[in-house]
């Protein structure tokens, strides 16, 4: 039997185990995935008695991205990021750590043909998820202007991103009305009807993704349908987050379907 889990504080409404062991099942394997919460001063030792105990993959949520980079041996996309979300403890030396949130959005906006190579994107938000969707989507080939509430940390970002360039929010019409791929990684419309994105701005020729998936339909994304955008809804990229865990873990290809099926089934 092998486990899987997640560590987080806290981990009580994670989607994460029926999405997991619904692949488990589907593909026949003796696994389970469970959730596990440690103090915050306890990261360390969970991770080395994760190791010891045989566990074979951990995800990793708030608060304990940033300090498990400083734990596990990062790829090189965590480290840019400064966040690891996945550890892998197959290999024989230390465990490995990856960010899958930023392939989680490629792959997201991917399955629903939006290209990426080329393309002029806007991130809105530059906390955990701006942060990893920007380095993936430059790392794509798009260029990416980043605006955010507290525009130093865009500006910040951008410096740290190839090609891209830093914003605050009131730039925003202006930079959506000249790109192809707009994405919304701030919390705003998270259970809540508002939106980081004057209706106005959106148009037809937009491709939005909302990191928010709870609504799975965001203000923003009913405003970018009433535009003619494509929408692409939060649970996209959260479905293709745990796909690329599943995939790394086990080094097989996932079975989607059924995963975004379990996942859907709870939202
Ligand atoms: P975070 O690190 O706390 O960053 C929050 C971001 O939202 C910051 O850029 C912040 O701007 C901005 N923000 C917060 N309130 C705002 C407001 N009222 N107006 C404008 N901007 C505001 O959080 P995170 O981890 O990046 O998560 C952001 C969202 O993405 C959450 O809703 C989370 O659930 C979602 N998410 C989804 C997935 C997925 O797989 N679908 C994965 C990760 C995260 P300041 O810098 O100015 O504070």
């Amino acid at each position: 039997m092998d486990v899987y889990g997640l560590l987080g504080n806290p981990v009580g409404h994670s989607l994460s185990p029926p999405m997991h062991e619904a692949a488990y099942d589907d593909c026949g394997l003796e696994a389970r995935y469970v959730t596990f919460e440690p103090d915050e001063g306890d990261i360390e030792d969970a991770i080395h008695g994760a190791d010891a105990l045989g566990i074979a993959g951990l995800n990793v949520t708030i608060p304990f991205k940033q300090a498990a980079l400083e734990i596990v041996a990062p790829e090189d996309l965590a480290t840019r990021i400064g966040a690891v979300n996945t550890i892998d403890f197959s290999g024989s030396g230390p465990p490995t750590g990856y960010n899958t949130d930023a392939v989680g959005a490629l792959r997201a906006l991917r399955d629903h043909d939006v290209g990426i190579d080329g393309a002029r994107a806007v991130v809105v938000g530059a906390g955990g998820a701006g942060r990893a969707i920007a380095f993936g989507l430059a790392d794509a080939g798009a260029r990416v202007a980043i605006a955010n509430r507290t525009e130093a940390t865009a500006h910040a970002l951008a410096e740290e991103v190839p090609r891209a360039s830093g914003h605050g929010l009131a730039e925003l019409e202006g930079l959506v009305a000249n790109a192809d791929v707009l994405v919304n990684a701030t919390s705003v419309g998270m259970e809540e009807d508002a939106t980081p994105v004057p209706a106005d701005a959106l148009h037809e020729e937009l491709a939005v993704l909302d990191a928010v998936y709870r609504p799975l339909e965001t203000r923003l994304l009913a405003d970018a349908a009433d535009a003619g955008a494509t929408t692409v809804d939060g649970a996209w990229m959260l479905l293709y987050q745990g796909v690329e865990a599943f995939e790394i873990w086990t080094g097989r290809d996932a079975p989607v379907d059924v995963m975004n099926e379990a996942l859907r089934a709870r939202l």
